[in-house]
């Protein structure tokens, strides 16, 4: 079975309950992973919200998981976290140094020097695959927009893409095809291929219309050569 491991619900900032998406699963006869924001900027934030959360999830026959921004300090224990069934990490904003940070739907955003950028970006994707606690890399390459309304799609060299790739192979971390985003890029995932890496599917649905759509994560696996047997099935834990 597959399984769409990136939908958000009421808990977060999405519009389906779990409830919905249970049902929609059933249906679509496709397995489902609520993953829903865990930051200091959102609805779930510390133990009180996070246990709230997990319990609401654990009424459900669903994968239980959360999404967390890389880069702030999230008030909620790694114990915790990792009663998850799998946490997908996701990097939506790029720290610099302490003055300066770069939020990536920030549309008023001015950044001169884009191949600093560029590179600071695949550093802090092997450092967050190196570092943090994760299952799934969430839209990776996932540009800000600023430099998508440019047209600058896919600026990484191939070693850059080599290291990602590499540190995702280390560290047992699957790479997240994204529906949404259209991330990562035709030559990352043969750069997955090639290296064995594995990978996951995800709508990154905020609405039970995008829910389950997995066609792109699909064609890009197949256009790319990656085995079915690369892709990350998560083990449910939570009962
Ligand atoms: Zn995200
Ligand atoms: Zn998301």
């Amino acid at each position: 079975m597959l399984f769409d491991l990136h939908l958000h619900t009421t808990l977060s900032d999405g519009a389906m309950k779990p409830a919905d998406i249970a049902r929609l699963s059933k249906e679509q006869y496709t397995g489902a992973g609520v993953a829903d924001h865990i930051s200091p900027y959102q609805k779930i934030r510390d133990e009180q919200s996070f246990a709230a959360y997990r319990k609401e999830l654990l009424k459900h026959d669903l994968l239980a998981g959360a999404e967390i921004c890389l880069g702030p300090v999230i008030d909620i224990s790694q114990e915790s976290l990792s009663s998850l069934d799998y946490i997908i990490g996701s990097i939506h904003a790029l720290f610099f140094d302490e003055n300066l940070s770069l939020y990536f739907w920030d549309d008023r955003v001015r950044f001169p020097n884009l191949q600093y950028l560029v590179d600071h970006y695949a550093k802090t994707v092997v450092h967050f695959l190196d570092t943090a606690p994760i299952n799934i890399m969430g839209h990776p390459t996932l540009l800000p927009m600023f430099m998508q309304s440019k047209g600058i799609i896919d600026p990484f060299s191939d070693s850059q893409i080599h290291d990602m790739v590499a540190a995702g192979v280390r560290n047992k971390v699957a790479f997240e095809i994204s529906s949404r985003w259209k991330v990562p890029s035709e030559r990352f995932l043969r750069e997955c291929a090639r290296q064995g890496a594995f990978v996951s599917l995800g709508s990154d649905a905020h609405t039970a219309d995008q829910a389950f759509n997995l066609d792109f994560p699909l064609q890009m696996m197949e256009k790319t050569g990656i085995d079915r047997g690369q892709l990350f099935v998560p083990v449910k834990k939570t009962r």
